[in-house]
């Protein structure tokens, strides 16, 4: 079964939703053959997040399940203000991600130049103390694209999954899910968050995923995922999670 968790119906526009905006997220996705769909905007915009609009919308689309979630990006010191924003809101999932390191944003294309001035092994050290914490923090159920510090293609000369395993054995302890994002295969890095072989690490230490395309535009919705469905079962992989109200459920990929 195919699933798409991590969809920004709001893209980076913010605004509200509408119906129309929403329906053509929906239709994408049954027109890829996904059965669930889990809203994710970043939570700059989770004041544009309308239930009642998304409830309409989903009524049109009886054989997709719709589900509510966040993309929460986390630095340190963030924790509090992040439970108590989400207290409340009766979500079926929360991605945390990490998308700064210090002031950083190193995935905005704006900042590119900062990684000239870093130790490629110092670097990735620093991003994965940060998933760890994120691992570690209790705010999230799903980790997103563990390793979106290669986006623009900077890559250590150290083993990736030396340097990655501190996070992923956090991941495991606090029980969570690692998102497989493809969008990471239309960035310059051209692979697939996380990584083969930090998959198959994740594989080994049973750790549960589930599957993302990051979309931020309709025609993104689903984008690859036969790829990544066959490199999961290659790896070993049979069940894919799922969640509602924040409970995993482990589905048949
Ligand atoms: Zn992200
Ligand atoms: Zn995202």
């Amino acid at each position: 079964m195919l699933v798409d968790y991590h969809i920004h119906a709001l893209g980076h526009q913010g605004g509200s939703y509408t119906r129309e905006r929403l329906e053509k997220f929906f239709n994408a996705a049954q027109v890829q053959g996904i059965f669930e769909l889990g809203l994710t905007e970043h939570d700059d915009y989770a004041a544009g997040v309308d239930r009642k609009v998304l409830e309409q919308a989903a009524a049109s689309f009886p054989r997709l399940s719709v589900k509510l979630g966040l993309e929460i990006s986390y630095w340190p010191g963030r924790k509090k203000e992040i439970a108590a924003f989400t207290q409340g809101l009766n979500l079926d999932y929360l991605i945390g991600s990490v998308h700064h390191i210090n002031d950083w944003m190193f995935d905005h294309p704006a900042y590119q130049a900062v990684y000239a001035e870093w130790d490629f092994t110092r670097l990735y050290q620093a991003y994965f103390e940060l998933i760890k914490k994120v691992a570690t923090c209790g705010c999230f159920d799903v980790i997103g694209h563990f390793d979106l510090i290669k986006i623009y293609g900077y890559r250590p000369s150290e083993d990736i999954v030396a340097l990655a395993l501190p996070a992923l054995r956090a991941i495991k302890e606090a029980d969570l899910t690692v998102e497989v994002n493809t969008a990471g295969l239309h960035k310059p890095c051209r692979e697939i968050y996380p990584a083969e072989e930090l998959l198959a690490k994740c594989y080994d230490l049973s750790i549960p995923v589930t599957l993302g395309s990051d979309a931020h535009s309709f025609n993104e919705v689903g984008r690859d995922f036969a790829y990544a469905r066959h490199l999961l079962f290659r790896i070993g992989y049979r069940k894919i999670a799922t969640f509602t109200q924040r409970q995993r459920f482990l589905r048949n990929l």
